[in-house]
Formats: C-alpha cells, sequence, structure tokens
C-alpha cells in the first residue's frame, strides 16, 4: 500500500446539499455489471419519478428507474461515465418533484420480511454496489455458502473523495438501521466497519453503535479495496481467484447499505446518490445529492465559478477514476465523484523504457509483478498475461503511480483483463 497526498480538505466539511432537480435526465439502460436493460416505456410515454423503466428479463442486472417526473423524449445513444457511449432513455421534466411519494414501511412491517423479501425488495430498487464495482446488490445478498462476517466499507481511500465520509456523519442511524437488516436477514453475528483513520468524525459517530465494531485503518491506499480490507480487519487472505463469500465474508460499502435501507423502509429506489464535486478548478467544491441522469456540466455550475479552466474532468478519483470526454455524461448508481483537474495536475509524463527496478512488484497489493503482464499485454501474449494472474488485478493504479519509467501498466493490464476473460 502507499501513502498518497489525500486531498479531501476541498469537501471533507461541506454538509451534502441537494442539487437543484434538472429538467433533463439521460439514464442509461446499463449501469451495472451484467445484462443491459431493454426500455419498458416509448418515446412520448409520461412516467413518475421512481417508476421502473427498464429491466431485463432473467441474469444479472438490476432494473432502471426514472430519477424525475417527466416525458420520455427519446430513447438514444448518449455518453457513458464507462462505456464511452451506451442507449439510454431521455426524460424531459419541469425541474420539479412535487408529489413526490413512496411507500414507507414501519419497523414492525421491515421486521416480518425474510430474506427473500428482503432480496426481492434490492433488486426492484435496482440497487447496485455503489463503490464503483456496480455489481447487482440482490445477488450479493444470495450467497451460495454461509456468512459468518459482514464488513462494512467505509475507507473511502480514494483522494479527493468525500462523499461515504458526510453520508456516515450525516445519516450514521439510517446505516446501521441497514446493517442491521442485512446482518439479521442473513444472520451474521460478527459486524465491522472500516474507517479511515482520517475521518474522525465518522469513527465517532459510529462508535455510538455498539452492535458494530469500528475498525480504524489507516489512511493508506488501496485500503478500501476488498481484499486490503479483510486483510487489515480479519487478518484474513482471500486465496487467488476465490471471493469473500468462499471465506464466510459479505462486503458492502456505506453508500449502498443507506440505498437498501431507503429501498426497504422509505420504498424508495435508487434514483439519487452523492457525488463529491472537486478539483483546485472549483471555487466551491461540493458533496451534492444528485439525481441519477443528471448531466456533469449541472453540477460543475453549481460548485462554481471556475477558477481556471479544467482540462480533465474525472469520473472518480485519480487513480481509479475514468477520465470523460464530455460535460453532457451523465452520473450513474456508481458516481462517487466527479474530480475536475487544472493543466499542471492533469500533465502526462513521457512514458520510458522499464528499468527493471521492482517498485510495481513491491507496490502492488495483489502480489501481481505488473511489469510483466505490461509486457505480454503489449505482445497479445494474452495466456502468459492469465499465467501471471492479471485477472485478480483490482486497478488500483498503484504500479502507474510507483513507475519511475512513467510506464501506461495499467491500461495495458486492463486490456489483458479483457483478452483473458475470453480464454477458456
Ligand atoms: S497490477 Fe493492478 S492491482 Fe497491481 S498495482 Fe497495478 S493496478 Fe494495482
Ligand atoms: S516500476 Fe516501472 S520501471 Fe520499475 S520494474 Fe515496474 S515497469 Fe519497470
Amino acid at each position: 500500500m502507499v501513502k498518497l497526498a489525500e486531498n479531501k480538505h476541498y469537501s471533507e466539511h461541506k454538509a451534502i446539499e441537494r442539487l437543484p432537480v434538472p429538467s433533463k435526465v439521460y439514464l442509461p439502460l446499463i449501469q451495472h455489471l451484467g445484462k443491459i436493460c431493454t426500455p419498458e416505456v416509448k418515446v412520448g410515454d409520461t412516467v413518475k419519478s421512481g417508476q421502473r423503466i427498464a429491466a431485463a428479463q432473467s441474469g444479472v442486472y438490476a432494473p432502471i428507474h426514472a430519477s424525475i417526473p417527466g416525458v420520455v423524449a427519446a430513447i438514444q445513444d448518449w455518453p457513458h461515465p464507462v462505456l464511452g457511449r451506451a442507449k439510454a432513455i431521455v426524460l424531459e421534466g419541469d425541474g420539479h418533484c412535487e408529489g413526490e411519494a413512496f411507500v414507507l414501511k414501519s419497523r414492525k412491517e421491515v421486521e416480518k420480511l425474510s430474506l427473500e423479501d428482503i432480496r426481492r425488495i434490492v433488486l426492484d430498487a435496482g440497487i447496485v454496489g455503489m463503490g464503483g464495482a456496480s455489481f447487482p446488490t440482490h445477488i450479493k445478498l444470495n450467497p451460495p455458502k454461509p456468512l459468518n462476517t459482514l464488513i462494512i466499507n467505509g475507507a473511502e481511500c480514494e483522494p479527493y473523495l468525500t462523499a461515504d465520509a458526510r453520508l456516515m456523519v450525516e445519516k450514521t442511524a439510517e446505516i446501521v438501521e441497514g446493517i442491521a437488516l442485512i446482518a439479521s436477514a442473513l444472520g451474521i453475528k460478527e459486524i465491522y466497519i472500516g474507517i479511515e483513520d482520517n475521518k474522525p468524525e465518522a469513527i465517532k459517530a459510529f462508535s455510538a453503535f455498539p452492535q458494530v465494531k469500528v475498525k480504524v485503518l489507516k489512511s493508506d491506499y488501496p485500503q478500501g479495496g476488498e481484499k486490503q480490507l479483510i486483510l487489515n480487519i480479519l487478518g484474513k487472505e482471500i486465496p487467488r481467484g476465490k471471493l469473500p463469500f468462499d471465506i464466510g465474508v459479505l462486503v458492502q460499502n456505506v453508500a449502498t447499505v443507506y440505498a437498501i435501507y431507503e429501498a426497504v423502509f422509505k420504498g424508495k429506489p435508487l434514483i439519487e446518490r452523492v457525488v463529491t464535486v472537486t478539483g483546485s478548478c472549483l471555487e466551491n467544491p461540493k458533496n451534492l445529492l444528485v439525481r441519477l441522469g443528471t448531466p456533469v456540466k449541472n453540477l460543475i455550475d453549481s460548485c462554481g465559478p471556475l477558477k481556471e479552466e479544467p482540462v480533465k474532468i474525472i469520473f472518480g478519483g485519480p487513480m481509479m477514476g475514468i477520465a470523460q470526454y464530455t460535460d453532457e455524461v451523465p452520473i450513474i448508481k456508481s458516481s462517487g465523484g466527479l474530480l475536475l483537474m487544472n493543466e499542471k495536475e492533469a500533465q502526462t509524463l513521457e512514458e520510458g523504457p522499464c528499468i527493471r527496478c521492482a517498485a510495481c512488484l513491491r507496490g502492488c497489493p495483489a502480489g501481481l509483478m505488473p511489469c510483466q503482464i505490461n509486457l505480454a499485454s503489449e505482445r497479445s501474449l494474452w495466456q502468459l498475461a492469465k499465467d501471471y494472474g492479471a485477472a485478480d488485478c483490482i486497478e488500483c493504479g498503484i504500479c502507474n503511480y510507483v513507475c519511475p519509467a512513467n510506464r501506461r501498466l495499467l491500461q495495458t493490464i486492463k486490456r489483458a483483463k479483457l483478452e483473458v476473460l475470453k480464454i477458456k
């Protein structure tokens, strides 16, 4: 793990603010790992906020809901923050959401829910892993083996990002309700929340709830990776090729747990999320509660004026984030941060030849040899890349960060990961 400049000061003390409801949203039909959804509405239809508008018949998917009330203006190709472009449902409203009502449940009603009921609610609400993974949460709540430990990921180790930190401080009781719900449905007794030591307010807030053991973690990167979190909290390693459930552990991100709380207690599908909008280019960095599908230019306008023109807009943080080619790209379920970089911060250093220093090997938290996977990838030797364990790369970006030759290791390893998937 490495110590990075955190740069959380821009937004860590900014309370969550609601971004005004946009008059137009662009909701991609794929915002999760799995199958693309099929529209259930057509152009000209009127929809209510929270109405399901796209889903798949079966398999791995999470349905999409209208995030504003309005009319379906188009179903068309549109910029997508992860895929470049994808089909999206465009909704036009009047910039208001009056009368938005979801069906609340009393505590008694919630206590009567079975695990199957909770899974169904989570699926119907379209909840996915909101820490960036986007894996449909109802599937994670259906483990193939019994679980004994629940770990809540409150590390938020990416520099600049503070959305989870603010949620932990401002919605502590609701997150604890969500944690209790998951733990009791799955029969889990051991519950931890991992929080980095640079978030003292969140540590204090959760320390008031003895049912959740707070594990204070060093603010090192990538402390929030599932495998690192499990190792640092439980002292257990996940064998290569295995997943947390293989050792009886379920890991959920705090924002996902909050979404589960909202779905179960308030009947609210996943139609909005907290996004950190930050960087030195902005006069007013913020943590914003944003309707899904809102174009990022709306978020940037809300945090302006610009102190200087950004040359790079990144979805996520500087280590794992994805650079965007337009400010028309919408916020989706996995978008926890928006980072604007100026020319100096975004400069690309010239790439040199590998000098065999092994810094990337020493830094890799997955125990890989990034320089070797990089060489295999550059030569399209996909079986060799597979043998070197490319599939286990967690895309943390440390190898790029530590390489003195500025090798584009992560970029080539990501390519190798895609090719390795095709090998039988
Ligand atoms: S190879 Fe993957 S896991 Fe290892 S340092 Fe590079 S990006 Fe991180
Ligand atoms: S850190 Fe860079 S220069 Fe050093 S071994 Fe890895 S790829 Fe080569």
